[in-house]
Parts: structure tokens; C-alpha cells; sequence
């Protein structure tokens, strides 16, 4: 199925380039280059038969081309076609340069919505197709693809005809009891389906197999992951013990009821012999590094060794201070290992680790390196799970035999996505906040209101309190970005001279560095923090009242609820004013939604329906294939139904048969390096 496109009748190397800018390589890709949506040309009708608000297609010749300016940035291009029963005009807005492109006789194909306006039949900016001479348009329900410049429907359309003409099979991917059992039809028809749909009906059950077969073989991959994960015996621990309740006596605070709910699904699993894979979500702020500190407390007191892995230093730093001191006198040695350790540290730590003296690692990427090992690595706990890949876990899971292993989440990720990204894993949730937290009031202003602002942080400052303000830097153009948080950082040092310290932080920067002003904003010697969304993860300055973001629209809901949890730690009133002079009614939608709601997860559900899945938490990144026709909330029953359809053909066939039936799908979409996983 992978042919080159020139295999296709028609394809020729212009033809082949065109559809490269559609990202269309070969034939698989041109098969699964799925309409934008259709257009009903069961019926064409006469213009003669056009009632005002009814969509349609009608054909006719061009009798009269017009251009009109009523205004010196409207133009207003007229066509009007006639078939015998009566014009049409055609209005189409400021498409003054296709006034050459149509010509009188020439003969045209419009759909679109007819109005009867002044006196007369027209649509605007309906979809037109030339025609030519005595041309016919295609009939049936007609597939329209997203296009690309240079590139036109009709050249996708009669590609993919082409090849469905010339062949009549495409190779089945189901087993065939599965096919079966949900009569299905055969790949290629449902292919052609997706295409060419006969009915609407047809097509309703064509993309509702396929969306099935997407997530059956994603289902399948994670099946066969998790199995390879299970199947082994893990570090089965004994009861909860005297560090754990030392530590709790350390807190200067009490657990929540949620807190102790998720320690208590912790326990179950650790002292099952199965390994723990379990995701603990809880909003920022929610309080999930105590859960995985007392976790973490538990394998030492079971003779294990506990590892915490941060995404970045100043979090993990953070961790290790917050750590060590609710470790304080347990008696237990807990070390730091990051990028900017030393040299001469690293290797103390590498012995430490590998002879057992050292109980507790808590680091950022270094802990995956090559040369960490562990003398028995009981558990591990990742926090802010979105910033690693499937890969990078699998490797710090094999520093040990099959440690339990705890995924610690703020964004969060709903019931769908565990459900199509982990399989079951099981979660644990932490909703209820400790006490005492106020809500952050949230503002969405545009840039006008730059004095008040400014006004309003030199009120706070004043009372002692801190700001932050982050400007997004988007990885296209990082220079320009930075170049516009240096100078907002400079406006404000000037306008705060003397008063306040400004500080500024930004990706560029060298982790020392980044530490530096993070350790400085943390001790209250900088008042006002000007950022790049390096701040996004983890800091903690309950002391901080004020997140001013710029350039709003740029951020996920995800992004800016996480970025709102940095405020609202401590006992003061917390604000979050969010910067955006957009105009588009989506990103106005967004920020509405902020101002109203403070729960992260219907913010998460919001932002899978606004900007698809992949945004959410890095589904790229997870290793996991893109899918295509599968719509992963809009179809969570498919996907509960494939999953259990994986399980059942597993457990009557083995997992052996699963894979040996998958593994030629798995390698296409998954790629190489979610089976080297699987395989190694
Ligand atoms: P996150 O879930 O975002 O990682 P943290 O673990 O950093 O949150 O906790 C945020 C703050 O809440 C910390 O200062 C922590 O000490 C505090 N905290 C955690 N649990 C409680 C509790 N039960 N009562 C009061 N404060 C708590
Ligand atoms: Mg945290």
C-alpha cells in the first residue's frame, strides 16, 4: 500500500508535488487524506427551481462578469450564470483578481446557500468548479479536501478515484473473527466509503469501522505494552511503617480527606507484587508532592530505593528542598541529581545509588542517563507526566526490576485520553484543595488597561506581595519572542525604578541562571517577575498575588490554568489577568471561560473540543500515532467497545496471537521507537 504516488493513472510528477503540499507522499497517505466534508450532488437543480435559503448546486453559463467598489476596501466581484430557467448571480468578496478568470459562455458549477436579495436569485461565495467547455460536474455525494495553494479539489478528487478504479482490494488489518462479529465491511469499501459515500448512512458506517480500527490498533499496541510491563513480578511491599507516620507528624498541616484516599490506593498497589502504574492527578496546587513524598518513604521503609523525576531543575530543586525538609531527622539520605551537578557529585551519587546508601533520588533527565544505577530501585514517581514521553519513562522504569511506578499529573487529563493513552491505568484524584485557598479572580482585559495595570501591581508590591508576568515564547520565532519579553522587562524596571526589583527569566538562559533569579523572586529580593513560560511547571512563591499574561490567546486553557495555579498559594486574594487584544470569537470564547471557571478539568475537556487532542499534553510527544478518523471524546464508545474487543481476543488467543495478528499495523503507525519499547 505504500506505492509511490505515480503508480496512480493521472499522477505525474506535477501532480505528484502538488499533493505533497498536502503532506500526500504516497498512496496510504492519499487513502487516508479523508474529506474536510461533502457536498450533496445527488440532485443538481435547475436555477428555475432555487427557493430562498435552501443550499444546493445548480450549472449554468456565465452571461456577465462584474466588479464593484462601494468602498475603497470592499470589492465585490458579480457573476452571473443562466441555464435556461432563469440568472443566478454569483457574489463572491474581494476577489477582484478572479475578475479575468471567468469569461462569458463558460460553464460553471456553484453549491452554496441561494437568497433571493434585491429582486434577484444569488449565492454568496458559494463553491464553484469551472467546468470548461460542455463539462459535467461529478454527481453523488462529492468529497471536499482541505487544500492547500496551487492544489484543487478536482486533482485530489480524480487521484483518489483513480486508484479506487484501478484496484479492488485493500489489505484487511481486523482479525477476521473481530470483522465478523461487527459485520463489517471490507477495508476497501469503507475506504471508498469514506471518499465516495453512497448514502449518508454508508458513510456513518464506514467512518464509525474505521475510527474502530484506529482504536483497536492503538489499543492493541497498549495492551501489548502493558502486558510486557505486568508480566513481571514487581517489589511487593509490606505494611505502611514508622517513616511514613514520623513524616506526617513533620507536616504543619493535615492530610486532606483526598490526599489520604490516594495514599491509600498507593498502598494496595504497592504491596501487590504486580508493579503500581498509576496516575495521580490533582490540580496545581492541589498538593501531590506530599502524596508522593510519603509514597516515596514507603519503598525505604520496605528496604527500596524511591526516585522522583521533575522535568525541570528549579522543580526539582524545589522538590528536593520541600523534601528534605519534611524528611528532616527520619535518618534517611536523600540526594539531588541534576544537569548542572558536578562532576565529582555525580559520580558520589552514582555509588551511592548503585550500593544501596543512598534512599532517595530526586532529579530532573539525569536520572535516565546511562551510568545511574540503581542498587534496588523500588519505585518511581514522575511529576508533570506530560513532559515525558512514553520512551523516556520506559527507560527510568528499567533501572530497576520493574519498580511501581506513580505518574503525577496538574493537567488535567480526562477519562478519555488515560483511557486511549495508558490503556487502564488506574487513577487516583485529589479535587478537594487544602483549606483556606481562595479562588483567583480572574480578568480578561485587552491592552488598554496597561496603565491600570501597572498601577494595580505597584498597589499590590506595595503591600509586599509579588507579580508575575509571563509573554508566551512560541518555538517558531523564539528570537522575536524574547526580544519582546526583554523590552516589556525593561519598560517595567524603568517604570518601577527604585521602587521595585524587576527580574527576568526566559528558556534561553543557562540553568544556573534560571536558578539564580527563580531562588531570588523565590527569598522576595525580586518583586516582579517578567517570564517566558519557563515558570510554567511547579514554583512555589505563596507570596506571589498577581499572574498578568500577555498574548493570552496564545496559551492552551491547560497552559493558562497552570500558569493561574502559580498564584492562590498563599492566604492573600490571588488575581490572574489575562492580556489579549484578539478579536477572534474562539480565543474570546477561551477567555471567557477562564474568568468563570477555576475547574481544571472542564477547562482540559474545553480544550480537547477547541484544539484537538494533540495539544492537550504532548500526544505527539507520547509516542503514540495521530488518529485520523477516530475523534477520541466524540467517540470514547468505540473506543471503550475496541477496547474490550483487545482484551477479549487476547484472553482467548493470548497475547502471543495478538501480537503476531498486529504487529505489521503496530510498526506503520506506531513507529520504531514505541516497539523498541515493546520489543527490547
Ligand atoms: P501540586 O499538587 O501542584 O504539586 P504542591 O504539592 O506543591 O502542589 O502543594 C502546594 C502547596 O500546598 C504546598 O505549599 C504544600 O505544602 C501545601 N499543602 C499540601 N497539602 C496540604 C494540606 N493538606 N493542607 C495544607 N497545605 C497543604
Ligand atoms: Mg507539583
Amino acid at each position: 500500500m505504500d506505492e509511490r504516488l505515480t503508480t496512480i493513472k493521472g499522477i505525474g510528477p506535477g501532480r505528484e508535488k502538488q499533493l505533497h503540499k498536502l503532506g500526500i507522499t504516497n498512496v496510504t497517505s492519499l487513502l487516508t487524506y479523508f474529506p474536510r466534508s461533502y457536498e450533496d450532488r445527488r440532485t443538481i437543480y435547475r436555477i428555475g427551481e432555487l427557493k430562498s435559503g435552501m443550499t444546493g448546486g445548480v450549472m449554468g453559463n456565465v452571461i456577465a462578469v462584474q466588479e464593484k467598489r462601494p468602498r475603497p476596501r470592499l470589492s465585490i466581484l458579480e457573476v452571473v450564470i443562466a441555464d435556461g430557467t432563469g440568472p443566478l448571480k454569483i457574489v463572491l468578496f474581494n476577489q477582484g483578481y478572479k475578475k479575468n478568470f471567468y469569461k462569458k459562455g463558460q460553464r460553471l458549477y456553484a453549491y452554496g446557500k441561494a437568497e433571493f436579495q434585491y429582486g434577484a436569485m444569488q449565492m454568496n461565495t458559494p463553491q464553484i468548479e469551472n467546468l470548461g467547455d460542455g463539462g459535467e460536474p461529478d454527481r453523488g455525494i462529492v468529497p471536499i479536501y482541505a487544500l492547500a495553494d496551487g492544489v484543487s479539489q478536482f486533482v485530489v478528487r480524480s487521484s483518489v478515484r483513480n486508484w479506487f478504479a484501478a484496484n479492488h482490494e485493500l489489505q484487511e488489518i481486523l482479525p477476521a473473527e473481530v470483522r465478523e462479529a461487527h459485520q463489517y465491511m471490507s477495508r476497501y469499501d469503507a475506504f471508498k466509503m469514506m471518499h465516495f459515500p453512497a448514502s449518508s448512512e454508508r458513510y456513518e458506517e464506514a467512518r464509525h469501522q474505521l475510527a474502530y480500527e484506529e482504536l483497536f490498533v492503538m489499543q492493541s499496541g497498549l495492551a501489548l505494552l502493558r502486558n510486557k510491563e505486568q508480566c513481571h513480578k514487581g517489589s511487593k511491599m509490606g505494611p505502611n511503617g514508622d517513616l511514613m507516620a514520623q513524616c506526617i507528624e513533620n507536616l504543619p498541616f493535615s492530610l486532606t480527606g483526598d490526599q489520604q484516599r490516594a495514599l491509600e490506593d498507593i498502598r494496595i498497589d504497592m504491596e501487590d507484587e504486580r508493579p503500581m502504574q498509576r496516575l495521580l492527578q490533582g490540580d496545581v496546587g492541589s498538593g501531590k508532592t506530599v502524596v508522593a513524598t510519603l509514597s516515596l518513604l514507603k519503598a525505604i521503609e520496605n528496604g527500596y530505593q524511591g526516585a522522583l523525576m521533575a522535568p525541570t531543575e528549579i522543580l526539582a530543586a524545589q522538590h528536593y528542598e520541600g523534601i528534605t525538609e519534611v524528611c528532616r531527622n527520619l535518618g534517611i539520605t536523600i540526594e539531588l541529581l541534576t544537569g548542572s551537578t558536578t562532576k565529582k557529585e555525580k559520580e558520589r551519587i552514582y555509588e551511592g545509588l548503585a550500593d544501596g546508601s543512598i534512599n532517595m533520588i530526586i532529579g530532573t533527565h539525569a536520572l535516565i542517563q546511562e551510568g545511574v544505577n540503581f542498587h534496588n530501585l523500588g519505585l518511581v514517581i514522575i511529576d508533570e507526566q506530560h513532559r515525558f514521553g512514553v520512551e523516556q519513562r520506559a527507560r527510568l522504569q528499567q533501572k530497576g526490576t520493574y519498580p511501581h511506578v506513580l505518574i503525577m499529573t496538574a493537567t488535567p487529563i480526562p477519562r478519555t485520553m488515560t483511557l486511549s493513552v495508558y490503556g487502564d491505568l488506574a487513577v487516583s484524584l485529589i479535587k478537594e484543595m487544602p483549606p483556606g485557598r481562595k479562588p483567583v479572580k480572574t480578568y480578561a482585559v485587552d491592552s488598554s488597561y496597561k496603565e491600570r495595570l501597572r498601577n494595580f501591581f505597584g498597589k499590590e508590591m506595595a503591600e509586599g506581595r509579588q507579580v508575575y508576568v509571563v509573554c508566551p515564547l512560541v518555538e517558531e520565532s523564539e528570537k522575536l519572542d524574547l526580544q519582546a519579553a526583554e523590552e516589556l522587562y525593561l519598560e517595567l524596571k524603568e517604570y518601577f525604578y527604585k521602587a521595585y526589583e524587576v527580574g527576568l527569566v526566559h528558556g534561553r538562559m543557562k540553568p544556573s541562571e534560571k536558578d539564580e533569579v527563580m531562588n531570588a523572586f523565590h527569598k522576595g529580593d525580586i518583586s516582579l517577575l517578567v517570564s517566558t513560560t519557563v515558570i510554567e511547571v511547579g514554583v512555589n512563591v505563596p507570596n506571589a498575588t498577581i499572574m498578568c499574561i500577555e498574548g493570552a490567546e496564545r496559551f492552551g486553557l491547560s497552559q493558562l490554568h497552570q500558569l493561574r495555579g502559580r498564584v492562590g498559594r498563599g492566604s492573600h486574594q490571588s488575581y490572574c489577568i489575562l492580556v489579549s487584544d484578539s478579536k477572534n470569537d474562539v480565543s474570546q470564547e477561551r477567555l471567557k471561560l477562564m474568568e468563570q471557571t477555576q475547574d481544571g478539568f472542564e477547562l482540559a475537556e474545553q480544550d480537547l473540543l477547541l484544539r484537538g487532542s494533540g495539544q492537550l499534553f504532548g500526544l505527539a510527544q507520547s509516542g503514540l500515532p495521530d488518529l485520523r478518523v477516530a475523534n477520541i471524546i466524540k467517540d470514547i464508545e468505540i473506543l471503550v467497545q475496541a477496547r474490550k474487543d483487545v482484551l477479549d481476543f487476547a484472553s482467548q488467543h493470548g497475547m502471543e496471537k495478538l501480537e503476531s495478528v498486529m504487529k505489521e499495523e503496530l510498526e506503520k503507525r506506531f513507529g520504531e521507537k514505541f516497539l523498541r519499547i515493546l520489543y527490547n
